[in-house]
């Protein structure tokens, strides 16, 4: 039989680069053919070659419901028909942006863009116009969108600032930015010791899930909030990834339900609340938010934003999701996920930990959990590639890479599940 895969990834690099419209998805840290999708539905997607593979990875996120939901489906094609982009503003952007705004009580207004990136890099331009400020804090492992100023890693000490991890990227555009250590508290205060006045903000991913799955502890979460506020910079939370995803209350909930009354300044949104469609969002209270253009100085703008086939997509997502236990029912669900491939590592002598919350779960082949980017660094590639490469031999599709959360859906059943992890256990037996 021709490997259609292998045939399509062959034409496809001749005319994209490596093949693929995104890195991660040609299978540069796992080695092998990418799968070219064909088609999907529910909790499966079919490959070229008509191979099905349960889908834990659901588009990086966005396919909370599983692929061709029928309430979303039908909800596009209406809208389909009704035109597919005027340039002119719509109602439905206003209820999506209220359907935001009532589950994430942080966020007063919010603007529509189409992607993570945008979204966050608009964000920091904001952070720093509502500010006046020009330096922000990122920290190791986490992802914010490829704006130049986000592509750093750390410089050689807390004084110094960032280095580009991309070429293209001038060294001055990233030396604003200041890389820290995830999770690391004496750093954290160090660095407002030595930048607090000119820091206009810090960005973090409450649930790194761009270093596989690492949570900010609630010590080191609360920190973040008190010294952002002593020090007047803005905490930004990049919740493309675990908005409506971790919770219906996005991370931030998560947080708040550990610290009384916490919130962020500033969110980033993106994945869930456009259902699979090109759509994000940032935004916050009321008298940042008004800094923004046309009322505000801040400059930001978008031909597609706020896209009527988009916003009508996410806003019939956010309301399945919204329905009574809906979160309930896929944490329950995730966290059965975790404790099979657990028990089952264990069954096999592998060494194996892993964590979830809400839809969003991570694993390691380690034996605890790790907490910062060069401990999830330890983990042994070759030993993941080739559970990976198991996995997707027996149509069980995770993350092409080490450094990746994996998603389940409403529409994962408990019988892919218990294929999942029988697939697993197979595979755990080989790694030994
Ligand atoms: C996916 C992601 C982004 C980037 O979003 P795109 O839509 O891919 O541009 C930004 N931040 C986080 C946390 C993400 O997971």
């Amino acid at each position: 039989m021709t490997d259609r895969n292998q045939t399509l990834f062959d034409r496809a690099r001749n005319v994209i680069p490596g093949g693929v419209n995104s890195p991660v998805r040609a299978f540069r840290a796992v080695g092998g053919t990418p799968r070219f999708v064909q088609r999907a539905q529910g909790a499966y997607f079919w490959d070229a070659n008509g191979k099905r593979h349960i889908d834990y990875i659901g588009s990086w996120g966005p396919m909370i419901l599983g692929h061709g939901h029928p309430a979303v489906v039908e909800a596009v094609q209406r809208a389909v028909l009704e035109g597919f982009s005027y340039g002119a503003p719509t109602e439905r952007e206003i209820e999506l942006a209220e359907a935001i705004l009532a589950h994430v009580p942080s966020m007063q207004m919010v603007r529509l863009v189409s992607s993570g990136t945008e979204a966050g890099m608009s964000a920091i331009r904001l952070a720093r116009g509502a500010t006046g400020r020009s330096k922000l804090i990122k920290f190791e492992g986490c992802y914010h969108g490829h704006a130049d100023a986000l592509l750093v890693k750390a410089g050689s000490g807390l004084a110094t600032f960032g280095n580009p991890t991309s070429a293209g990227v001038p060294p001055e555009v990233v030396q604003h930015t200041l890389v820290l250590e995830y999770n690391n508290i004496e750093q954290l205060e160090e660095a407002f010791k030595l930048h607090g006045p000119e820091l206009a903000c810090l960005m973090i991913e409450p649930i790194a899930g761009n270093m596989n799955f690492v949570r900010a502890s609630v010590p080191f979460m609360k920190r973040c909030r008190e010294l952002c506020s002593q020090h007047g910079a803005l905490l930004v939370f990049d919740e493309v990834m675990t908005g409506f995803r971790v919770d219906l209350g996005s991370a931030q909930n998560v947080y708040a339900q550990a610290i009384p009354g916490f919130q962020p300044d500033l969110t980033v949104l993106g994945k869930v609340i456009g259902g699979g469609m090109p759509l994000a969002a940032f935004g916050g209270p009321r008298a940042i938010m008004e800094q923004m253009a046309p009322l505000g100085p801040v400059y930001q703008a978008g031909t597609l934003s706020g896209n009527p086939v988009a916003t009508a997509c996410g806003l019939a997502t956010l309301k399945e999701i919204s329905k009574p236990g809906f979160f309930a029912d896929l944490s329950a669900k995730t966290q059965r996920l975790v404790a099979g491939l657990t028990q089952a590592a264990a069954a096999e002598g592998v060494a194996f930990s892993g964590d979830s919350q809400g839809g969003m779960f991570g694993f390691f082949l380690l034996p605890e959990l790790p907490h910062n980017y060069g401990q999830v660094m330890k983990s042994d590639s070759p030993r993941f590639n080739k559970l990976f490469h198991g996995l997707l031999d027996r149509g069980v599709y995770i993350a092409p890479a080490l450094y990746e959360a994996g998603f389940v859906s409403a529409a994962h059943s408990e019988q892919d599940l218990a294929d999942t992890v029988a697939a697993a256990r197979e595979v755990f037996k080989t790694l030994n």
